[in-house]
């Protein structure tokens, strides 16, 4: 924990993650410690254990082992976890979908609405990858390893599991929007409860009937608290735990057992009427014996179901064509422990406003917007704040949350919404931190739907040099999209200077 600045570059979270290790917290950042050194075969996804033959490993310099026991290369391996990632995040959309709303699923080809421009849809009709239909999930061709012949036949199953993703988030957004769950403030002198997962629908709406009487209670989505990149740093602020089937940070309930804070699961034996009154019960205890840092926030309003950039349609066109903004850059992802947290993202967002571009933040790191925001205007206020004032005439703001990845559909349709192709303002899609299947999906999906897409995380793909050529030529080929990514890993004001290009080039256009 002595090289603090290495871990985060947010004063507030040095504070919390010092704060947290005094207290003997185990924290991420020390696991992450105790992994070193990291595999460098699985690190370059040049290790397989897909069948029980296995696992098998290739000789990252060209000496044997060249191939595993069934005969697959260092191409057909990589590509294999590519599309294994993939379709792990895929997947992972549609068990959201299907906990949020069982049964709602009828559709058999996925309805993606505004989010496919006339453009991208003439692409991929070309292509051969429209009607795309929701059960290729499970019928594309590299359902085991590619011939070799196939290797870019890859990328079309990968711009059709995008599609199909962009389809499950839509549908997940609409559930999830029934749902009163805060983000944020934390209420100090209210009772939080913070909800990791998405449980069903009856157990989120028998949590809000508890929560309409006297009692002053925040329910906080687990990906949309500001927990400062690692939901262990929130839970010194909250009195009840709900864990659903689907949450991730498997550590969370031994901590929050050592912090004393109450974890509760969703048990499916027992009626959501039963689970949720344990869990505000539980959570009145926490909050009567709790000792709170001083601040007087109260209970959050119910979040709006719609944040409100996605509400400005007429307000973005206006703005953009008197020339008040150039561009939008959407930046998504979470804090990934193998860098500084939040160091990429903010160059990016330094660079974007420098180039008087709006700021779309999503995913957990748009709930952390308010603490880069505030940083941001540390570091920049005189380029934030005229930038602002220029933008309140159209009453838009430099850096905006645009919510959940459930809410990318939505967004993308609003962006194809404020022009013809080549009218419409200049989108650059950016992921400088994360690590979730679920995010590398999205990328997958903007890269389907034909937008340039950066990537500020070492890939576990690139074992394979041939391999990373094809992908990046050829799926610009396919869908028009373009990766940015490579084993390389430009520095953060390399990347923030090739954002600033991308900006410009597609002004040009
Ligand atoms: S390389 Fe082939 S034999 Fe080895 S684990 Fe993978 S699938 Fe099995």
């Amino acid at each position: 924990m002595d090289r603090i600045h290495k871990k985060t570059v947010l004063p507030e979270t040095s504070t919390l993650i010092l704060g947290a290790h005094d207290a003997g917290a185990e924290l991420l950042w020390d696991r992450y410690e105790q992994q070193l050194p990291l595999c460098g075969f699985t690190s370059n996804g040049l290790n397989c254990r897909k069948c029980f033959q296995g696992p098998c490993r290739i000789n990252p310099f060209g000496d044997e082992p060249s191939r595993g026991i069934c005969g697959a290369d260092r191409d057909q391996i990589v590509m294999e976890s590519l599309f294994q990632a993939t379709l792990d995040g895929v997947l992972e959309s549609a068990r959201m979908a299907a906990l949020l709303a069982p049964g709602e699923a009828g559709h058999e080809l996925p309805e993606l609405g505004a989010a496919l421009s006339p453009a991208a849809s003439a692409r991929l009709s070309q292509a051969g990858l429209l009607p795309v239909k929701k059960a290729d999930l499970f019928a594309v061709q590299n359902s085991y390893f590619s011939h070799k012949s196939y290797l870019a036949s890859t990328l079309g199953d990968l711009t059709r599991l995008g599609l199909i993703n962009l389809d499950l988030l839509a549908q997940a957004g609409t559930a999830a929007a029934r749902q009163q769950t805060n983000s944020f403030p934390l209420g100090t002198d209210a009772i939080n409860v913070l909800i990791l997962g998405h449980p069903p629908f009856a157990l989120s709406h028998a949590l809000e009937a508890e929560r309409s009487g006297e009692k002053r209670i925040n329910l906080i989505a687990g990906g949309a608290a500001p927990d400062h990149g690692s939901p262990e740093l929130v839970l010194g602020a909250v009195d009840v735990l709900l864990v659903a089937a689907d949450a991730a940070w498997p550590a969370v309930e031994p901590l929050a057992k050592r912090y004393g804070v109450p974890a509760l699961i969703a048990d499916p034996k027992r009626t959501a009427r039963e689970v949720a009154a344990e869990v505000i019960d539980q959570a009145c205890r926490h909050a009567q014996t709790a000792a709170r840092p001083a601040g007087s926030s109260s209970a959050a309003a119910p979040a709006s179901a719609r944040p409100a950039i996605l509400e400005q349609k007429e307000a973005l066109r206006a703005g953009f064509a008197a020339g008040r903004f150039t561009g939008a850059v959407v930046i998504l992802g979470e804090a990934n422990v193998k860098q500084s947290f939040f160091e990429r993202t903010l160059a990016l967002m330094e660079a974007a406003l420098g180039a008087r571009a709006l700021v779309l933040l999503g995913g957990e790191l748009g709930s952390q917007t308010p603490l880069l925001t505030t940083e941001i205007e540390r570091r920049k206020s005189g380029l934030l704040s005229t930038f602002a004032a220029e933008l309140r005439t159209d009453g838009l703001a430099p850096i905006s949350c645009f919510g959940s990845a459930f809410e990318i559909p939505q967004l993308v349709g609003l962006l194809n919404g404020l022009g013809e192709e080549r009218q419409r303002p200049p989108v650059v899609a950016a992921l400088p931190e994360f690590f979730r299947s679920s995010t590398w999906a999205s990328a997958v999906s903007f890269l389907a739907l034909g937008y340039p897409v950066q990537i500020g995380v070492r890939l576990p793909f690139w074992g394979s040099p041939p391999l990373l050529e094809t992908i990046t030529r050829e799926w610009q080929r396919l869908t028009d999209g373009r990766l940015l990514a490579g084993p390389s890993l430009p520095s953060p004001a390399a990347q923030a200077d090739e954002l600033v290009g991308l900006l410009k080039a597609g002004s040009a256009d």
